[in-house]
């Protein structure tokens, strides 16, 4: 049984005062779902979330971390300081920090396994552009973004790794992946893990699509055998909108 997650990426939204209304917002509408809740609000808004969330069971995840322990990094936050601030999770490997911030297999390599040696779970995103899946390209990006960050891992430490499936012309766009698409791509990821590590360690790992994911087509994407949840964006800034998201399990 593998754990399903509805994670929300809140990006570079909400301030302060937007951050509190929308945690009780989903407090008061999330209690008691076997579903993992998720969300990533902005480093400058972690520590606020950690004491709202303190009496619930929503976790929480950073959007992005730094690679190194500490030190002259201006702008930069590790590993441990989101730990010390209650988060559990982090973002890598978002397409939007691929396509705007450059972030490459190498560096991608080097956060996961700062994340995992700091006992972060990273939830690590993959997906394909509009142009690649034109040419048929899609299935060999993905394993090669995975191969190339994540094969060096060992069993163990694979097993503690979220994939998440993000179409990069899906985010964003109200544009969705067809729950066919979903899940011939993840059923391809699952694959992809079966033959480096084992069919075990293949059948544990959650694996979230995320891109346009929203109350009215929640429903028939988590009902594809391999898709474990979603990486909810735009959705997952308004509370009843995430909330109903939770529920369409
Ligand atoms: C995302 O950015 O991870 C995402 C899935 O965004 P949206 O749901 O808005 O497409």
């Amino acid at each position: 049984m593998r754990t399903q997650i509805v994670a929300g990426n809140w990006k570079m939204n909400c301030d302060l005062d937007d951050t509190k209304s929308l945690i009780e917002g989903l407090k008061k509408t999330t209690k008691n779902n076997a579903t993992e809740v998720i969300i990533a609000p902005s480093f400058t808004n972690l520590s606020l979330a950690n004491c709202l969330l303190e009496d619930s069971n929503i976790a929480l995840s950073a959007q992005n971390m730094n690679a190194n322990d500490s030190g002259a990094f201006t702008g930069e936050v590790s590993a441990n300081m989101l730990k010390s601030v209650g988060v559990t999770y982090v973002i890598l490997g978002h397409s939007e920090r691929r396509a705007i911030f450059h972030e490459d297999a190498q560096i991608l390599k080097e956060k996961t396994n700062q994340a995992l040696e700091q006992n972060l779970s990273p939830i690590f995103c993959v997906g394909e552009e509009l142009n690649v899946r034109q040419n048929n390209g899609h299935f060999n990006l993905v394993e090669e973004q995975i191969a190339e960050s994540l094969f060096h891992l060992s069993t163990e430490e694979f097993s503690k790794l979220v994939i998440a499936y993000e179409p990069v012309w899906a985010i964003g766009t109200g544009e969705t992946a067809t729950p066919e698409q979903a899940q011939e791509m993840h059923a391809h990821i699952r694959k992809v893990i079966a033959k480096q590590y084992d069919d075990a360690t293949a059948n544990s790992i959650s694996i979230l699509y995320g891109g346009s994911v929203k109350p009215a087509n929640a429903k028939e994407i988590f009902a594809n055998p391999d898709v474990d949840g979603g990486l909810i964006g735009g959705a997952s800034l308004k509370a009843d909108d995430f909330t109903a998201i939770i529920n369409s399990f």
